[in-house]
């Protein structure tokens, strides 16, 4: 068996793991009505970092089937409870731009008015570029609604590595020559071993390195997500993973990197380990130190660095003490630092008596 092979099949227990463990969740899963078909699972507007300034961002999460990964026999990532959001069955075409038309006409006024620019995301919980959970008549549908709205300069879309093909890049650039196009891609580490072992995401970073020059030939840019601190990994080595990512996707040349502190989804194998106590999330502490180990200002000419955590601050997110004043600091210093992508604000953190605690626990926990 080759090495690639080997890290791709060596995880079957891990597998029949998160297998019965979503059985279980997916007893209790909602069924959708027409009504909420015909809505997005939501949508929102908030100050975020573009490429070049502080404008806004408007996210619109589409209700699809969801991530055919998750939904295949091999289980999808050990840490993703969306499938728990997908519709069981198919979403229509009309259902899928009625969902899409409901934020765009609500917003448009707005957008137009705002003296901010607009960064639009459009996620669906699995791949925008997979024709079974987005079909070519829905992409088409709003890539040209929103090709001349002259506020929104940016658009991120995203979408496992097998999607990323020729056709879905031509696709693109047919209709955007102008506006930044953007696809994120879930690539969590540049480890092969912990990616495929510990998160169980099948895809290796020679096929992303494939991806992102192709991206790049088409002159479509690429964000990728890290998630800091995979199952399995105390909070150290949850660091020199996180940190090692981070320099070697600067030096491969991507164009943003979104680190996700993990936060504990329901469904998940990462869930079950939480409840047993053999899993933490990180520390804030934990991403500030991999945000000034792994950067220097310079680098921050070339890469848009972003962090926008979930649950932070609650037992399932990124927290340090859950103190209130110890957690506003680190949230307000990270989001300091995005907009200004500026180092010298991640050194405003206020100082917390937590601080050695988690110098004690980081190396066993
Ligand atoms: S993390 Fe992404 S690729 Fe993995 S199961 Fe969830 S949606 Fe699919
Ligand atoms: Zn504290």
């Amino acid at each position: 068996m080759s090495r690639n092979n080997y890290l791709l099949e060596n995880n079957k227990i891990l597998v029949e793991k998160i297998n019965s463990i979503k059985q279980d969740a997916l007893k209790r899963k909602i069924r959708y009505d027409e009504e909420q078909l015909n809505h997005p699972i939501s949508y929102w507007i908030k100050k975020d970092r573009l490429r070049d300034e502080i404008g806004k961002e408007l996210t619109i999460i589409l209700r699809s089937k969801g991530c055919s990964w998750a939904l295949s026999d091999n289980g999808g990532c050990s840490m993703c409870g969306y499938y728990l959001d997908a519709v069981a069955g198919n979403v229509s075409t009309n259902q899928l731009i009625n969902q899409f038309d409901k934020v765009y006409n609500d917003n448009i006024n707005e957008i137009n008015q705002d003296s901010y620019n607009y960064v639009l995301k459009i996620f669906n919980s699995g791949s925008f570029l997979d024709d079974n959970e987005i079909s070519k008549e829905v992409r088409n549908y709003i890539y040209k609604k929103i090709l001349n709205v002259e506020k929104i300069k940016e658009i991120v879309v995203e979408s496992r590595l097998e999607y990323i093909t020729l056709e879905k890049l031509e696709e693109i650039r047919e209709f955007f020559d102008k506006k930044y196009f953007e696809i994120a891609i879930g690539l969590e580490t540049v480890n092969d071993y912990i990616r495929n072992n510990y998160i169980n995401k099948r895809v290796l970073f020679k096929d992303f390195k494939l991806a992102l020059k192709k991206c790049k030939e088409y002159g479509i840019g690429v964000k990728v997500y890290l998630l800091l601190k995979p199952p399995f990994l105390n909070e150290q080595a949850a660091i020199d993973d996180c940190t090692n990512s981070i320099k070697t996707l600067i030096n491969l040349g991507v164009n943003s990197i979104s680190i996700n502190p993990m936060n504990i989804q329901r469904g998940t194998l990462v869930e079950y380990l939480w409840f047993q106590n053999r899993y933490r999330p990180p520390w804030f502490y934990s991403l500030f130190k991999c945000l000034r180990k792994s950067l220097n200002q310079d680098n921050l000419k070339n890469i848009r660095i972003l962090s926008d955590p979930s649950g932070a601050s609650t037992k399932r997110g990124i927290h340090n003490c859950l103190k209130k004043e110890c957690e506003s600091s680190a949230r307000d210093t990270l989001k300091k630092f995005v907009l200004s992508q500026n180092l010298n604000d991640l050194e405003k953190i206020s100082l917390c008596e937590c601080k050695k605690k988690y110098q004690l626990q980081k190396n066993f926990y």
